[in-house]
């Protein structure tokens, strides 16, 4: 199977779909984007990359960063997270607030926006948010070997002056305790890790170290480890798409992380890391032809964790 047709064969099959769904509008920044770009990079566990479309033009990778940034915590408390952020699915939308109520401040999953930013709070614990958004730049620039990994300011901003259910989410969680620095500190973090803007191939090689049992590059340096890093992909799987993440797992088969810029990190293990980039998106604010896309490239590899 050579990687270079089939990725010639995916754009094909979503050729007529490029532009469907609906660019995120609640964040302004973001709803100027020209709907109509496609990228997709694959990067293998032997280091090969292939690429079609827009996958060396930059987007805001939005909640994909959702991933790193949980590597990063769990390396810094360990499994001391899971007090304070659950590990099943929320079949909510990724801003919900109703189950947080019932659930006494303890999001669901690292990967609902309340969940993430619980994530960020420990984060900075100890720090300035500027020192923790450092630690997540430099840990992006580290993974991909790439320093031009740059946060889109402007975007963070954009998101700030809008992020008022972000804002509720804190603040909520606050009254419960489970946010231990001041609300907009926090926030202010989880803000500027959304607006990390990266291309397909820094982001699949970025994602590269869950497809290869936790490694840098294979039989390279350990960024976490083998079993760290199944537990990472199984987080994606059942939570990477939130209210969507069954349909997902069901049609694509690989774990992924969507975010409402429209991109999706999914992950083969032992075969490859994959970003897909479309800025339209489906009910469930997850990259329409993005989806699409990844579902026509597994069947066409044969990828799946299920078989
Ligand atoms: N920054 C976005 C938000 O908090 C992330 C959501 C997403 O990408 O799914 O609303």
């Amino acid at each position: 199977m050579q990687l270079e047709d089939v990725l010639k064969d995916v754009l094909v099959d979503v050729a007529d779909h490029i532009g469907e769904g609906k660019v995120a509008n609640y964040i302004p920044a973001l709803a100027k984007i020209d709907p109509r770009k496609f990228g997709m990079a694959v990067v293998t566990v032997d280091g090969d990359i292939h690429v079609t479309g827009d996958a060396e033009e930059a987007f805001s990778i939005q909640s994909i960063s959702k991933v790193f940034t949980l590597t990063l915590a769990l390396g810094r408390v360990g499994e001391g997270l899971w007090k304070r952020v659950g590990r099943e699915p929320s079949g909510t939308p990724f801003n919900s607030i109703v189950q947080l109520e019932q659930e006494q401040g303890i999001p669901r999953n690292p990967f609902i926006n309340a969940g993430a930013i619980v994530v960020a709070d420990t984060l900075l614990s100890g720090h300035q948010p500027r020192e923790t958004l450092g630690e997540i730049l430099s840990f992006m620039r580290y993974l991909t070997d790439d320093d031009t990994i740059i946060i889109d300011a402007e975007v963070a901003r954009s998101e700030q002056q809008t992020g008022f259910r972000n804002a509720a989410l804190a603040n909520y969680m606050h009254a419960f305790s489970n946010i231990h620095n001041p609300v907009e500190k926090t926030l202010g973090v989880y803000f500027h890790q959304c607006a990390l803007s990266m291309n397909c191939v820094q982001l699949a090689k970025a994602g590269l170290f869950l497809a290869n049992r936790g490694l840098l590059t294979r039989g390279g340096r350990s960024v976490v480890s083998w079993e760290r890093a199944r537990r990472i992909n199984a987080l994606m799987l059942t939570c990477g798409h939130y209210d969507a993440s069954g349909d997902f797992a069901f049609r694509v088969g690989l774990p992924g992380k969507s975010g409402v810029g429209g991109g999706i990190l999914a992950i083969a293990p032992g075969k490859a890391a994959i970003a897909v980039w479309s800025p339209g998106l489906n009910a469930n604010g997850n990259s329409a032809t993005g989806t699409k896309a990844l579902e026509s490239l597994a069947r066409r590899t044969g990828w799946s964790i299920f078989g």
